[in-house]
């Protein structure tokens, strides 16, 4: 299956992604983790889009959609990806279109997460990601982690993502809202969207988005 998440910030993308992706045996493809990893070893390519993530900026197009088609070429991600983060604007929605034409290949579905608006500051702003992998996160009111500073599932050390400060958090807001959230009419007119609430449980989530999921490719 090929799919493509969106959501405005704080919707819980990363983790639902790690979940969806394990249970439909497909690699799950944030652009978002493969900036920050570029920027962990500090790779000319991090160093580009670090000021732009840092400011709750899109990275340039050129950088985003090179290095995305390079990640979907890999041999993993033939038969199938979840993508996370990606495409967030139209120019990248195009962009993926002639990567998948070029295969031959077509998307099945869009899951469109939505949360209400004044959740979306609060649930991001508490939010505590694991160093070593970022699908772990925790929440300072809502979860907190068993050892403060510890992420409950792998030991890494939790941090605060420059970009989850408050600020930032509304300025990803007015970008998702401005940028990203055109590419939902753009694929509502191709089939394939299909819009689940992320509020809840997380396994109540995953639930809800697997069943989406189903009745899309059934
Ligand atoms: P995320 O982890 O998906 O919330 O992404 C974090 C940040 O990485 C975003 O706020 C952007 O600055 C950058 N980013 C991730 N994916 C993209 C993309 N497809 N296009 C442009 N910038 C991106």
């Amino acid at each position: 299956m090929r799919i493509v998440l969106v959501g405005p910030p704080g919707a819980g993308k990363g983790t639902q992604a790690a979940y969806l992706a394990e249970n439909l045996s497909i690699p799950h493809v944030s652009t978002g983790d493969l900036f920050r990893a570029n920027i962990g070893q500090g790779t000319a390519l991090g160093k580009q889009a670090q000021e732009y993530m840092n400011a709750g900026e899109l990275v340039p197009d050129e950088v985003t959609i090179g290095m995305a088609k390079d990640r979907l070429d890999q041999p993993d991600a033939a038969e199938g990806f979840l993508l996370d983060g990606f495409p967030r604007n139209l120019a990248q929605a195009e962009a993926l279109d002639q990567i998948l034409a070029e295969r031959g290949a077509h998307l099945d579905g869009v899951l469109d997460l939505e949360i209400p608006e004044d959740q979306v500051v609060q649930r991001i702003a508490g939010r505590r990601t694991c160093r070593t992998d970022s699908a772990h996160t925790f929440h300072v009111d809502h979860k907190r982690p068993q050892v403060a500073g510890r992420c409950d599932e792998c030991g890494g050390e939790l941090y605060q993502r420059a970009d989850d400060s408050e600020e930032t958090v509304r300025k990803r807001l007015e970008v998702y809202h401005r940028e990203t959230e055109p590419i939902i009419g753009f694929y509502q007119a191709k089939g394939l969207v299909v819009t689940i609430s992320a509020m809840g449980r997380v396994a109540e989530v995953t639930e809800r988005a697997m069943d989406a999921l189903r009745t899309k490719a059934a």
